[in-house]
């Protein structure tokens, strides 16, 4: 219990970085420096923290796998290969399809999440003093949830069932799904990437 806790705290500057950089809360640029600072900082403890549990816990669920047969996985993220457990059995089948799919379709993603992160922290600022014509922080808000649920929606309902098969090679580093348990990581992918959508298409079409 006591890892569930804190990878879940560990998780939280994620949704926090999320929230400031789609909102620009606290204004354009207090929003922008403290979700960057927080986003360049949260691999530091994070990953480490993750790396530590990586013998221990199910990459897919992550629980902590005291009593259950856990099965050695090997991941080769961006920066290496790392060594991670996995229950046996369906939670190893739906992992592995997981990653695959993600290796499968790495410039998609690489594309759709670090491009549409990439471009949207240069015009926020752009379409702050009125350089982009009538386009507004909020529709490049918009845009941007627009472009990421459009990438992490085929990631998070096509991926889990489309069977293992290949290299694990992920575009993205996994320390982030392991805080929490991949299996969450997808439900939020399919879940806000749905609110995402729906919300982009009224801002956009709703006139
Ligand atoms: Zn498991």
């Amino acid at each position: 219990m006591k890892a569930r806790w804190q990878g879940l705290i560990l998780f939280l500057p994620v949704p926090v970085v999320l929230y400031l950089i789609t909102t620009l809360a606290l204004g354009m640029w207090p929003s922008l420096a403290l979700g960057a600072a927080l986003m360049l900082t949260h691999r530091l403890y994070a990953r480490r923290y993750a790396l530590r549990w990586a013998e221990r816990r199910c990459l897919w669920c992550g629980r902590v796998g005291e009593g259950r047969s856990l099965e050695p996985i090997t991941v080769a993220e961006p920066v290496g290969e790392t060594f991670w457990r996995v229950c046996s059995g369906e939670h190893r089948k739906k992992l592995a399809a997981f990653l695959g799919w993600a290796s499968r379709h790495r410039l998609f993603l690489k594309a759709g999440i670090a491009g549409t992160l990439l471009l949207y922290l240069v015009a926020v600022p752009l379409a702050g003093y009125g350089k982009l014509g009538t386009l507004t922080t909020v529709d490049l808000s918009y845009g941007f949830r627009l472009l990421i649920a459009l990438t992490v929606l085929p990631l998070g309902w096509l991926g889990t069932g489309s069977g293992a098969g290949g290299e694990l090679k992920v575009p993205f580093p996994v320390h982030i799904q392991a805080l929490i348990g991949t299996v969450a990581v997808v439900w939020l992918f399919r879940i806000v990437g749905l609110v995402w959508l729906v919300s982009a298409a009224f801002h956009f079409l709703g006139g």
